[in-house]
């Protein structure tokens, strides 16, 4: 075992050696260097040396706000970022980190006079986050994240809106807020951050409504500050970041006062919820109140100057993708209401929306799922069917819910109500609306505007609502599954 152990170290040490090698001489083009998503240029251009990124300290620790000190008799650089130091002995494998000793593989060294240091270690230590893209050889290094601290937290009511504010005094970068049954609660969690409101101890605001009966707040664990809403009524707040992203918004609607504080800029109009009898008529359920606040942002494809693809008969264009995918997503957005959700259209008429605004408008909004209504096209005009596409992305994971699994619901409900051929629910990173969305999203492709039989039944009046019913029936489905989790 250890003999086979050591071998394995003699392998792995080799091909370092020969990695080494390669970067010391095919080292033809200097590394980028990226600072919190800027390109940093350095009076002196990055080098690799046996496969570690070195450069001139200067430059990039003090874009940071940091100190970089040249000590000439000892040949040493001192980096000081924060709370912490880095001292690094020039051809020395030893640094001393805040004054303990550390050991690093590729030490600092002196070329054409100027001092480069291991830009990895370095950074690692000072608390930032180094990335390193062999393919397009980047180096990216995230200054450290400094906790915000939470200044504030009140109630307002205007009109018949009754708001839950957490303020800070920075950027609030991660944030999670779930509704919860027995008791009935929502409880926000800002991740790195510190209490400061109320000399930091935990306490309630002793406020009580209609909504809640009180708001509770505490530093729950060294690295998270919790909010606890007590609820009276079993309802979930439209929560979202305001526009400098130091607050969190958490708004409750006070029913059976005059609706002003709802906003209808869009032109869609609220839909109130439905009653039992008219959504058991429609086949839908109604969707679990925890997930009642969560923001779904419902996207027509194309619009305006864009078409979409174009559906043809005997020569003449009788469809454009553009009509069908609105009339769809108009539905959709009422059948979503009338089950509970709150929702958010980008285009409710027939206009231009930029392919990369799609995404934006749902992170702005801090929506919770976005989803792209479509129809197909192809080449030939044989293929036909319906078609759900997802993407696995990190950032989805504090939802609760997956884009796979809206997708599959989604296309095991479309599959029912337009009775199309099963195209599956598929992975397509590459879509711009997908990968650019910070939230769960799928994009449905109805059915084929290329083909024949699917453009008769597109031109249908049974066509808009069977996709919309069927997405809608999709979406709830798996938005109840997950309420809770
Ligand atoms: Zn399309």
């Amino acid at each position: 075992m250890r003999k086979r152990l050591l071998m394995m170290g003699m392998v792995i040490l080799a091909i370092v050696m020969a990695l080494g090698a390669v970067s010391a001489y095919a080292d033809e083009s200097s590394p980028t260097l990226v600072l919190d998503g800027q390109k940093l240029e350095t009076p002196d251009p990055p080098v690799i040396r046996s496969g570690r990124t070195l450069l001139p300290a200067k430059v990039l620790f003090e874009s940071m706000g940091g100190t970089v000190e040249w000590n000439g008799d000892l040949r040493q650089t001192t980096i000081t970022l924060g709370d912490t130091s880095v001292q690094l002995t020039i051809d020395s494998t030893t640094a001393l980190v805040n004054g303990q000793e550390k050991t690093l593989d590729v030490p600092a060294t002196i070329i054409n006079s100027r001092t480069y240091i291991p830009v990895n270690f370095a950074a690692t230590q000072l608390g930032c986050q180094v990335l390193w893209n062999a393919v397009d050889r980047v180096v990216t290094v995230n200054s450290p994240k400094k906790a915000v601290n939470i200044t504030r937290i009140e109630t307002t009511e205007t009109g018949n809106t009754l708001r839950v504010l957490l303020e800070s005094d920075g950027v609030i970068e991660n944030y999670k807020v779930v509704s919860l049954e027995n008791p009935d609660r929502v409880v926000v969690d800002v991740t790195g951050a510190k209490m400061e409101f109320n000399g930091g101890v935990a306490g309630g605001l002793g406020i009580s409504n209609e909504i809640f009966s009180n708001v509770r707040f505490s530093q729950f664990d060294q690295n998270t500050v919790r909010a606890v809403v007590d609820l009276l009524v079993q309802q979930a707040p439209q929560v979202y970041l305001s526009q400098d992203k130091k607050s969190i918004y958490m708004d409750f609607v006070i029913t059976g006062r005059g609706s002003q504080g709802a906003d209808s800029e869009d032109g869609s109009g609220i839909i109130p919820p439905a009653g039992d009898d008219e959504l058991t008529a429609l086949g839908l359920p109604r969707l679990d109140w925890r997930m009642q606040g969560k923001l779904i942002v419902i996207d027509p494809g194309h619009g305006g100057t864009d078409s979409g693809s174009l559906g043809y008969e005997n020569g003449s264009i009788v469809l454009m993708e553009k009509e069908i995918n609105l009339k769809v997503a108009l539905r959709l957005n009422e059948l979503l209401q009338m089950a509970g959700a709150t929702t958010h259209m980008t285009r409710t008429a027939d206009s231009s929306v930029g392919l990369y605004e799609r995404p934006e408008i749902a992170n702005g909004l801090s929506a919770a799922l976005f989803v792209s209504c479509h129809n197909n096209s192809n080449e030939s005009t044989a293929p036909t069917g319906t078609e759900v596409h997802y993407a696995v992305k990190q950032s989805e994971s504090s939802h609760g819910f997956t884009s796979k699994a809206i997708a599959e619901s989604v296309m095991d409900e479309l599959e029912a109500s337009m009775g199309l051929k099963r195209r599956g629910a598929k992975n397509s990173p590459a879509y711009a609306v997908l990968r650019c969305t910070e939230m769960p999203a799928i994009i449905i492709e109805g059915a084929f505007i290329s083909n024949p039989s699917d453009l008769k039944y597109m031109m249908s009046d049974s066509y808009a609502e069977d996709y919309a019913i069927g997405a809608a029936r999709g979406i709830i489905k798996a938005l109840n599954a997950a309420a809770g989790n």
